[in-house]
């Protein structure tokens, strides 16, 4: 096993930190995001060696890459992603669907975890990370006050929230609160977040927009005293425990389709809807490591920062975010990006100068904050367009998506709105490649969430199929059965960071009575 350390994406020196300390800190105190020292290169035999190890070897074998086994010793490691993958209800985990043989396309489904959505694959992990390091720091430590305990508080507009407490739910020394704008979330959502038992989980349904409940929690993250006091932590997209858990699917399902088109040198296309660009970063370090993806494909909605950035160089937000069809994907400014820009600035600014693309990095990331706009070099959107691709998929082609789909699979296959918006943008490429004369790319397009999470926007495009029923098409069981639940809701009548804070402490002290 390898030594790995990390670094953040801002600093001009070479300062190192452990895995350990990237994965409990989240971001780096000069505010860039921590990235490892080095990507991992593959033996070139390893295909062979891989090709049939199950969802759990893989993803062990691709973890002990990234963290030293001084820190995490490799049965600990099993230990932990074993535990991670029991909760999911697929036997692979991330199974692998033909979508249509006779043009190659596959769909990836991400979303047999316990909260139906692609975030339970990188959360249930993270949750036993944080646990496992805080029972070792807390080894032989009897008296509570004397325990290290983290309190995460997050704000969530649907699906980080519940993936954030099935990961956290019951872990010792550590309480989770979650913020979301009262009537605003899908109630499938609300039932994931609110019917939980534990104790340590917290949902605060507050009065005010999703908005509202991200400012609340940047100022508590602010909030010297606060924080010192309860220790506050987040499990936000950046954090890199959660890209090291994603690269996994991308080498599972890459062999299953070699093994499905009884093909080892297939040419295979990933398809990823993208938003916070942490799922298809994941990606692009398998394919560093030497996964040989033709291409990674960026699927976004009408905020589409990510679309402008490939065909223009530009990175710019503009004016505000959009509600869409694809919720978990609106974003402004997609913030895992900064890593991608500090390989490409690294690798074709800097000659290779880690240090010199750290201090590039912060020159950026300071201009986007006052002036919300970059420009990158020809040479650095060049490189970007080597492994990347986009489309911008809007609200009317989500919707005639999931119908076509719907109508063209013999098992009516429902697509949630996310996954539609990658299914919208592989269609147009298939499209391309017919006009160019290509025939050997096979698509695997990467589904994101179950479609009971999204009936308002699944039934907007179903409802005209007579035969189609939600209930009995789309619901499961499992999801039915959450509406006769009981709920636990705190409501925060008010839009307010101390009222927010006051609810927050008082449930810790009840929490330490308990
Ligand atoms: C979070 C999410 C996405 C976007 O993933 P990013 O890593 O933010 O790009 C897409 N679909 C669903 C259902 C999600 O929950």
């Amino acid at each position: 096993m390898s030594s790995q350390s990390y670094r953040s994406t801002r600093s001009a020196a070479d300062q190192a930190v452990s895995f350990e300390e990237a994965v409990m800190t989240g971001l780096a105190r000069d505010g860039g995001l921590f990235i490892p020292s080095q990507i991992p290169k593959l033996p070139e035999d390893f295909i062979s060696k891989w090709k049939d190890l199950s969802f759990q070897e893989l993803a062990y074998e691709i973890m002990s890459h990234y963290i030293s086994s001084s820190e995490i010793s490799g049965p600990e490691l099993k230990d932990l992603v074993d535990r991670s993958y029991s909760t999911f209800r697929a036997k692979d985990v991330t199974p692998v669907k033909v979508l249509d043989e006779s043009k190659g396309l596959y769909l990836l489904e991400l979303f047999h975890g316990p909260t139906y959505a692609f975030k339970d694959v990188a959360l249930q992990f993270v949750g036993n990370l944080f646990e496992f390091f805080l029972k070792r720091r807390n080894a032989g430590i009897e008296d509570p006050a004397k325990r290290e305990n983290i309190t995460v508080v997050g704000a969530t507009s649907g699906d980080t929230g519940s993936a954030a407490i099935y990961g956290l739910r019951g872990k010792k020394d550590v309480s989770v609160f979650i913020l979301y704008p009262t009537g605003r979330i899908s109630p499938i959502q609300e039932q994931q977040m609110t019917t939980v038992e534990d104790p340590n989980v917290h949902t605060l349904s507050v009065n005010g927009t999703f908005d509202n409940c991200q400012d609340i929690v940047k100022m508590i993250f602010g909030d010297k005293e606060f924080n010192e006091k309860h220790h506050v932590a987040a499990v936000n997209s950046i954090n890199w425990a959660r890209i090291l858990a994603q690269i996994t699917y991308y080498f599972y399902s890459y062999f299953q389709v070699l093994k499905a088109e009884n093909n080892d040198a297939a040419k295979i296309r990933f398809v990823v809807p993208s938003g916070n660009f942490g799922d298809i970063l994941a990606g692009y370090y398998a394919k560093k490591m030497g996964l040989p993806a033709d291409k990674l494909i960026i699927a976004t909605n009408e905020n589409d920062i990510l679309d402008r950035f490939l065909k223009t160089g530009r990175y710019e937000s503009s004016g505000d975010v959009k509600a869409t069809f694809s919720p978990a994907m609106d974003i402004l400014i997609s913030s895992n990006f900064e890593r991608l820009l500090w390989y490409l600035v690294r690798d074709n600014m800097t000659n290779g100068d880690d240090a010199k693309a750290g201090e590039t990095l912060n020159e950026w990331m300071v201009q986007l904050k006052t002036t919300h706009s970059v420009v990158a070099p020809e040479s650095v959107t060049a490189a970007a367009r080597v492994d990347f691709d986009s489309e911008r998929v809007d609200d009317e082609a989500t919707i005639q998506t999931i119908k076509a789909v719907y109508s063209a699979t013999p098992d009516n296959y429902v697509l949630d709105p996310h996954t539609a918006v990658g299914i919208a943008t592989t269609f147009r490429f298939v499209a391309k490649d017919k006009q160019e004369g290509v025939t050997d790319l096979k698509y695997i397009t990467l589904s994101t969430a179950h479609p009971a999470k999204f009936s308002e926007v699944v039934n907007k495009a179903l409802l005209s199929f007579p035969e189609y029923c939600f209930d009995d098409d789309v619901l499961n069981d499992d999801l039915r059965s959450l509406a006769t639940k009981e709920k636990r809701i705190l409501l925060i009548d008010e839009a307010c960071k101390e009222k927010v804070k006051k609810a927050i402490e008082e449930e810790l002290a009840k929490e330490s009575k308990a």
